[in-house]
């Protein structure tokens, strides 16, 4: 069975003339373990097919199965990380990681407990009660880290996550994103990543799924079966570069 199973999934959205179509028949199923890009042009749905399976935002036709079940509401086993960081100004960083376990009705103690544990794995030991204005871009997104992964979710599911940070930062964000999901000891086992870059797809992935434009379907779902650690400067890594960008040209 599946972790995840799409089955005929479409959204449209209510407008004040009309209904606007943003994704349109999407079937696919993603392997408890997996590590899944989701590609596709600015305004395809991409973030609305994140939301979809997070629950947070309701599917109109159609089937979102986690573990054979249905999906009805929120699916506690999924974590979202976003690309603006999505931090509270006024809460410090502790407070911040904490913010998911308190709606999940976690005691008091535990949430003190797992801050600290996930504030430490992400490196910001030491940066509890900063504030989010102290923080540098990087740092805001390992607090963004933190809260996800404090609720030990299943799947992360990530919107663009490196997309806000400078080119440097990003790149060590994403090893250390590579390190969280092959850790033992993390719960986080299945990883599906909103991004427009299509080499940070290619770099992260295991598999690379292309939405096409308005409304968004599945245009190709392509296994990347390049060796870890990946190489970007490699003729294998161009390759696979060059073979994405001809699809989406071909079909989105
Ligand atoms: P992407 O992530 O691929 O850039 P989005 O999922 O953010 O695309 O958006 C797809 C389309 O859906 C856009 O045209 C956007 O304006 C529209 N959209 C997203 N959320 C809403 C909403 N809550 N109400 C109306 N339209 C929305």
């Amino acid at each position: 069975m599946p972790l995840l199973e799409l089955r005929n999934v479409s959204k449209s959205f209510a407008l004040p003339r009309g209904t606007l179509a943003v994704l349109e028949d999407i079937s696919f199923s993603v392997e408890e373990g997996e590590f899944v890009a989701i590609v596709g042009p600015s305004g395809c749905g991409k973030s609305t097919l994140l939301r979809l399976i997070n629950g947070i935002v309701s599917l109109s036709s159609g089937q979102v199965l986690y573990r054979g079940k249905q999906v009805d509401g929120i699916n506690l086993e999924t974590a979202l990380v976003f690309q603006s960081f999505a931090l509270l100004p006024w809460l410090s960083v502790k407070a911040n990681v904490e913010m998911g376990l308190e709606a999940r009705g976690i005691s008091a103690e535990e949430r003190e407990k797992r801050a600290s544990i996930y504030i430490d794995k992400v490196g910001l030991d030491g940066f509890e009660e900063a504030y989010p204005r102290e923080l540098s871009g990087g740092m805001k997104q390992r607090v963004g880290f933190a809260r996800a992964l404090a609720v030990e979710p299943q799947v992360l599911l990530m919107d663009e996550p490196f997309s806000a940070l400078d080119a440097l930062t990003a790149i060590t964000l994403r090893e250390e994103l590579l390190d969280i999901w092959q850790a033992p000891d993390m719960s986080v086992k299945t990883i599906i990543m909103v991004t427009h870059i299509i080499e940070e797809a290619i770099e992260l992935a295991d598999r690379i799924i292309v939405l096409g434009s308005r409304p968004g379907r599945v245009v190709a779902d392509l296994p990347v079966d390049l060796p870890r650690p990946r190489d970007r400067r490699s003729d294998a890594f161009n390759a696979w570069t060059d073979k994405v960008f001809s699809l989406i040209e071909e079909r989105g």
